[in-house]
């Protein structure tokens, strides 16, 4: 049976070119850049290379990149960082509908006694300017709010945050693991302080992200130990992982607009097929401004699960929004902030694209899709019948 992927936000495949790039340095080069000799020398020159690479993409200097471990580190290091450099601010501003990496932190620093203010956000899952604007005050040490949803691909106007945050002498951080590679991004036209990116969501391998640090900016290192990264995150470097990256960001770059022109095509075409073959049936997010790659639909009156295990009959695979909880599906917070009905966020299902998803697999899938949705309202308790 063949695979049809739709979940390239959970993760991509590594990019054919990647992973011929990056097959000498499990093998061949395996020396360690911190080296002397010339073995070990010549990885360096490689890391420096990728360091390069994925500047461009970002419109930063490469010396203001920190390779990390994944998305998830760069987001701790992000946050943890800023509060250990600034000790006397106390409280942190974030949004309800945060990826648990940030999540998952800023819980944790309310433990420990810290202020988090978690901003709300409206239906279509966009939050408000001046909310945020009247949180911002001399006990703020950082803004962490991401650049675009994981869940609805809804895009944050994180360029007009960062400048009215960093405007009152506050950090500004974002977590752009979802957006790069997907929307433009130039790091030298905007006033972001900290942006987190991770490989495996471009078509690198898993196990390396990076943490976009400004020149001048105030970070305390999270992991201690060797001189690595300028002494910014010890740790011997994943050689392949951050070569791979490099090479990613380049294929990125490369016709970015039509790559990202074609996936919106295809994401449409999947939405609005599915929009007119199924009744009750939303699409979730900002329809206008969200990512070209990612569209979270409602079936309402069924289970998002139910709906995958059945796509998965047929080799397609997407993801649902919810969790399981205490033994029972808890809908996602994403969509429970956006006030998405009980009914239609327990039966959402995101489909995400890449550009190596083709014409021919929405067209399977659209075919798929209509009956498997009859049968499960046939079946479901919600539906009179
Ligand atoms: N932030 C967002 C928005 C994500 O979607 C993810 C992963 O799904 C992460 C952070 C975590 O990235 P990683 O898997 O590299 O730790």
């Amino acid at each position: 049976m063949k695979t049809v992927y739709f979940d390239n936000n959970a993760t991509t495949k590594v990019a054919d070119e990647v992973l011929e790039d990056i097959q000498p340095y499990f093998s061949k080069l395996y020396g360690n850049p911190s080296s002397m000799h010339t073995f070990g020398g010549q990885v360096g020159i490689k890391i420096r290379e990728a360091r390069e690479k994925i500047a461009v993409l970002l419109g930063c200097n490469p010396g203001e990149i920190i390779f990390t471990g994944c998305g998830t580190e760069s987001d701790n290091t992000a946050i943890k960082g800023t509060l250990a450099a600034y000790p006397q601010k106390r409280k942190v501003i974030t949004t309800r509908v945060e990826h648990p990496a940030v999540l998952a932190v800023c819980r944790d620093l309310e433990n420990q006694g810290y202020t988090i203010v978690e901003l709300g956000v409206d239906k279509k899952g966009r939050m408000n300017l001046s909310e945020l604007e009247s949180q911002l005050d001399d006990n703020t040490a950082i803004v962490t709010i991401m650049f675009a949803n994981n869940e609805t691909g809804t895009i944050f106007p994180v360029e007009r945050i960062a400048e009215m945050v960093t405007a009152r002498g506050i950090i500004f951080h974002t977590d752009a693991v979802q957006a790069v590679g997907k929307i433009p991004i130039n790091l030298s036209k905007s006033s972001i302080d900290l942006l987190s990116l991770s490989g495996h969501k471009l078509h690198a391998p898993k196990g390396v992200g990076i943490l976009y640090v400004r020149k001048g900016t105030r970070l305390t290192p999270f992991m201690l130990g060797g001189h690595q990264e300028g002494g910014r995150r010890a740790g011997t470097e994943n050689v392949p992982g951050i070569i791979g990256l490099g090479k990613a960001c380049e294929l990125a770059m490369k016709n970015f607009d039509e790559e990202n022109k074609r996936v919106k095509y295809l994401r449409d075409k999947l939405e609005k097929s599915i929009l007119k073959k199924c009744p009750d049936c939303m699409v979730n997010g900002d329809a206008e401004n969200r990512l070209p790659n990612t569209t979270n639909i409602s079936f309402e009156y069924i289970e998002g699960e139910a709906i995958l295990l059945m796509l998965d009959k047929f080799g397609i695979c997407a993801s649902s929004g919810s969790a399981c909880t205490s033994g029972s599906l808890e809908p996602s917070h994403v969509l429970r902030a956006m006030g998405v009905p009980f009914t239609a966020a327990h039966g959402s299902i995101r489909f995400s694209l890449s550009r190596y998803n083709t014409e021919d697999e929405i067209d399977y899938t659209v075919e798929k899709i209509p009956p498997i949705i009859a049968r499960l309202r046939e079946l479901s308790p919600f539906v009179a019948k």
